[in-house]
């Protein structure tokens, strides 16, 4: 390889950040992504991001569903520039019937955010989410939001994240005051008080004034009480917490936090700046030949989404690309590693917000979007030069489970390609029964919006009317290997076994207890909440 891609490479990956962020509806999610694009200078009055989804959504009409719901389904990645930092944020559909597609991008994510609302502290898809992060063992960062209201302690906060996630925490900034109080937060690690001037409406940057600790005009600036209580909760945090161990961080056991106000605009540059520091780059992916460097000479990556018809005109199919190593350069020609295939991806997009701008080169850590004219699976890997495959994106469990029935025999060859289809671009899962006479698909979910997608779509892109008959089932369990050790063990209680697509047992519960009970009743069989990787 030439020195010079070399040093491009190692250049392109040390600016590179890839981040999500996870947090629970009404946490503030947009309004902090939208200040995090002000500072990166890539909208230059926060709102353009709402104003750009309701744009979007006044253009395209298979989202017409979205925009009855007024909700945003689809994710998408934003990229912008801070600090000499190339930083792309995968964006995460914020409705709480949130689907697959979520927990698929944070498998593109090198970090992740977790954006807590200071009043409500951990709420349930917050901690759905922090699973998937757990198990990918991505790091952390919390923004614990919202401090210019009313909320819980900080320290009462922290306590819930150790407590419930096992994650320790670091505070790397800590509140002054809250509610109307809320006067700035405190550096610790400069150990300097930043003291913010509400603008109005938040939507410039915040005045920000900066003091050291130990300057006299602290006490002009600050109410003796507030100055008096920051002392006091310094002492406390050096006297129980640990040290900041970015290793730790990097592991994905110990969170960096960061308190602030999305809204008014407080702490979110701290944050911004710490973040890049702490942050990884895009790393070393796991595959076929082991362990590949994002700064390898040839360019590879793999589809962790695709999304079908963002554009109703051209029935179009965008598969998004997490870009692991080397350099793309548009035009260029790929393997596609599942099928053999030569592919020329011409017509590259690099998405921002929903509007597609071509881009004409990417590196390790980006993310790519290209026309898929049908070839494109989640999971699948594209490659340069030689064969090298990613792990894949594992199926994940799905909670809702529903019988689809076509009821108009005439429509039979739509409807089969329609489920197959939607499947393949992983919109649902679908499993069957076990018993061949009942040969209506079964989809399972993660999200009840996704029951509602599939049956739109069936409708409104293959022509066919269905009908959905929900399952009692809450809990779904793969069989580690297979059918022989689950035939062996009998007849089992308390739960339905199905198949997934690809041909696998699955079993189905009612609630988790069912499902311990077999457990306990079968240590012999090892059950696994989410689907064995597929490539
Ligand atoms: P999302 O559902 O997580 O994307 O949340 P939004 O960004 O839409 O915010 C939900 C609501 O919380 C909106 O009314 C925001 O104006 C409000 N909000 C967001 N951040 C703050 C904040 O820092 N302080 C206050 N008081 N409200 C906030």
């Amino acid at each position: 390889m030439s020195t010079e891609l070399q040093s491009e490479l190692v250049q392109a990956v040390k600016q590179r950040r890839n981040f999500a962020i996870i947090s629970h509806p009404d946490a503030g999610k947009t309004t902090l992504t939208e200040k995090l694009l002000l500072y990166g200078g890539a909208i230059h009055e926060a709102g353009a991001v709402k104003a750009r989804r309701a744009q979007r959504k006044a253009t395209s009409d298979w989202m017409a569903m979205e925009q009855q719901r007024g909700i945003s389904i689809t994710s998408t990645v934003l990229q912008f520039e801070y600090q000499h930092c190339q930083i792309n944020l995968l964006d995460t559909p914020g409705h709480q019937d949130f689907s697959e597609d979520t927990y698929r991008t944070l498998a593109a994510a090198d970090n992740a955010v977790m954006l807590i609302d200071t009043a409500k502290g951990l709420e349930a898809q917050t901690r759905k989410l922090f699973e998937v992060c757990k198990m990918r063992g991505i790091p952390i960062f919390t923004f614990i939001n919202k401090l210019d209201r009313p909320g819980r302690e900080p320290l009462e906060l922290l306590d819930e994240i150790e407590q419930e996630l096992g994650l320790q925490t670091y505070a790397v900034n800590w509140p002054i005051g809250m509610g109307d109080r809320f006067k700035g937060v405190f550096d610790r690690h400069k150990q300097q008080i930043h003291l913010f001037e509400r603008s109005a409406h938040g939507s410039k940057e915040a005045r920000n004034t900066i003091v050291d600790l130990g300057d006299a005009k602290i006490e002009e600036l600050l109410e003796q009480e507030l100055y008096f209580q920051l002392k006091n909760d310094l002492e406390l945090l050096e006297g129980v917490g640990p040290e900041l161990d970015l290793d730790l961080v990097h592991q994905g056991k110990m969170t960096p936090v960061f308190f602030g106000s999305a809204m008014t605009n407080f702490g979110v540059e701290l944050f911004l700046k710490y973040f890049l520091d702490y942050a990884l780059q895009p790393g070393v992916h796991n595959s076929s030949v082991g362990e590949v460097p994002p700064t390898y000479p040839e360019f590879s990556g793999f589809v962790f989404k695709l999304q079908a018809n963002m554009d109703p005109k051209h029935r179009d199919r965008v598969a998004f690309i997490r870009v692991c190593t080397g350099k793309f350069e548009k035009d260029m020609t790929v393997n596609h590693a599942r099928t053999g295939k030569i592919i020329r991806l011409s017509r590259p997009q690099k998405l921002f917000a929903q509007e597609r701008e071509s881009i004409d080169v990417a590196y390790a850590g980006d993310v790519i979007g290209l026309n898929n004219p049908g070839v494109f699976a989640i999971g699948d890997t594209i490659y340069v030069g030689q064969k090298l495959e990613y792990e894949g994106i594992p199926y994940f469990s799905p909670e809702l489970f529903a019988i689809l029935r076509n009821p108009n025999p005439s429509k039979f060859k739509q409807f089969q390609k329609g489920i197959s289809e939607l499947r393949e671009e992983g919109a649902v899962q679908i499993m069957y029964s076990t018993d061949e006479a009942k040969r209506d698909p079964i989809l399972a979910a993660v999200g009840q919006l996704q029951f509602e997608v599939v049956q739109f779509r069936l409708q409104n892109e293959y022509g066919v009317e269905t009908q959905l008959e929900l399952l009692p089932y809450s809990v779904a369990r793969w069989v580690e290997g297979g059918w022989e050790p689950l035939n062996k063990v009998g007849r089992l209680f308390n739960t339905t076994t199905v198949k997934d697509s690809m041909d696998r047992p699955v079993l189905l519960f009612r609630n988790e207890w069912n499902c311990q009970q077999l457990e306990q009743d079968h240590p012999e069989l090892k059950l696994s909440a989410v689907a064995p990787v597929f490539s």
